[in-house]
């Protein structure tokens, strides 16, 4: 299959090779939870449920009292891949993304603020178009700074892919199973740090550059996007109190 047209330089959707999904981002989706939101790139859509500062629920679990435990929970809604490859249930591939995602909003979080307590974290992913723990984690940023959590910086998280020979910006799913390799990052936008790094294959070091280079750059769109909507949110909450 060509997955980058020769002639006209499209991927099968229509994007240019790096050029993002549509982003669409919302806050206070979940009216029981401290901070919500829904994250959308393209196809994939997610909803993640932010629960916290509270009480340390199960203490076994808290390693250090002078820090917030953070908990972070990924599944897949039954009907959020169609029949595509295996179920998704409880597997070992929701425990890895849900570490993965725990570890790259932790590097984020003030957890020395808010000590012997707990912060939840619940990402769900409602349709599955590949990159879904990208959107969680940038579901998780805009849920955490919704409940008011304290954080060193805006957390987001992108894929980039190498596919024809060309490296392709935030894959989806016909793109991410074509097989080729992928990485997706995460970085502290304005610190300019990567705090999540996964890759799937390998690859010659000067075309890994040029793909993380990539998957940089969309992790910095998405956050200029994530203060868009950020603000908006505190312009439309700083009206309703007149
Ligand atoms: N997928 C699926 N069923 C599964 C796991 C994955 O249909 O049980 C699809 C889904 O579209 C997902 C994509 O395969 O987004 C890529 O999955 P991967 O494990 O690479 O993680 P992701 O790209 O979603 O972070």
């Amino acid at each position: 299959m060509e997955y980058v047209n020769l002639l006209t330089g499209f991927r099968v959707d229509g994007r240019r090779p790096n050029e993002m999904r549509q982003l669409k981002g919302e806050v206070g989706v979940v009216a029981r939870a401290d901070g919500s939101a829904l994250f959308e790139m393209g196809n994939t859509r997610v909803i993640a449920a932010v629960y916290g500062p509270r009480e340390v629920q199960n203490k076994g679990q808290q390693v250090n009292s002078k820090e917030a435990l953070v908990r972070c929970e990924y599944r897949m809604a039954d009907f959020s891949t169609g029949d595509r490859r295996r179920k998704p249930k409880g597997d070992r591939r929701s425990t890895e993304i849900s570490l993965v995602i725990r570890q790259t909003m932790e590097a984020s979080i003030l957890t020395h603020l808010m000590p012997r307590s707990q912060i939840d974290i619940f990402v769900q992913v409602l349709q599955a178009d590949a990159g879904t723990r990208a959107a969680c984690i940038n579901a998780a940023t805009l849920a955490l700074a919704d409940a008011g959590i304290p954080m060193r910086d805006i957390v987001t998280s992108c894929s980039a892919g190498y596919l024809c020979s060309t490296p392709l910006l935030d894959l989806n799913y016909i793109e991410d199973s074509a097989g080729g390799p992928d990485v997706t990052v995460g970085i502290l936008a304005k610190m300019d740090k990567v705090t999540l790094l996964q890759m799937d294959a390998k690859l010659p070091m000067d075309t890994f550059e040029t793909v993380m280079e990539l998957a940089i750059e969309g992790c910095k769109a998405i956050a200029n996007y994530i203060r868009e909507v950020l603000l908006e949110n505190t312009k439309r909450l700083e009206c309703q109190r007149g």
